[in-house]
């Protein structure tokens, strides 16, 4: 079954049951993550599957992608960035429960009312966030200054000497 990812409140037993799925582009509310980068995202990639999963809990599995604008931690200049992030949740019945299943190695969390699917979904964009964006690999306007040879271009020549030796 088709779902609307941004209707209210979709209940967690019936998502699972109809195996409910979602792709494509919404446009989210991301306050929270705008707190956290110079321009939130115009519009975000999702795709969402649902099913029955351990224990016949509701489990759901995602991937999200989109473009923000970050700080580069190094040169202070603004550049674009894409979040990408995948995920597997199961929903526990209890806190207990929850426990039990990340013993297991399940990623899971105690919840059976209405899921907040926009909350879901940027909590993921959050954790693809990195702690200290920047150009990779290097900053266009620090690479113009950088013309003298690199202090440990000598140590990479010993250990590529190294590698020949083994
Ligand atoms: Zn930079």
């Amino acid at each position: 079954m088709l779902f609307d990812p941004l209707a209210r409140a979709p209940d967690l037993r019936r998502l699972a049951e109809t195996e409910a799925r979602f792709e494509g582009r919404i446009i989210l509310a991301t306050d929270r993550l705008a707190a956290l980068v110079e321009e939130r995202p115009a519009d975000v990639w999702v795709r969402l599957a649902f099913d029955q999963g351990p224990r016949q809990r509701p489990r759901v599995r995602g991937e999200v992608a989109a473009e923000v604008t970050c700080l580069c931690q190094r040169c202070h200049e603004p550049f674009r960035y894409l979040l990408q992030g995948t995920w597997e949740l199961v929903f526990a019945a209890s806190d207990e429960e929850a426990r039990i299943l990340g013993e297991e190695g399940v990623d899971s969390c105690h919840e059976t009312g209405p899921l907040d699917v926009a909350a879901m979904i940027e909590d993921e964009l959050m954790l693809a966030l990195p702690m200290a964006p920047r150009h990779e690999p290097a900053c266009a306007s620090l690479m113009q200054a950088d013309t003298a040879p690199h202090p440990f271009a000598a140590l990479k020549g010993l250990f590529a000497r190294d590698g020949r030796d083994k």
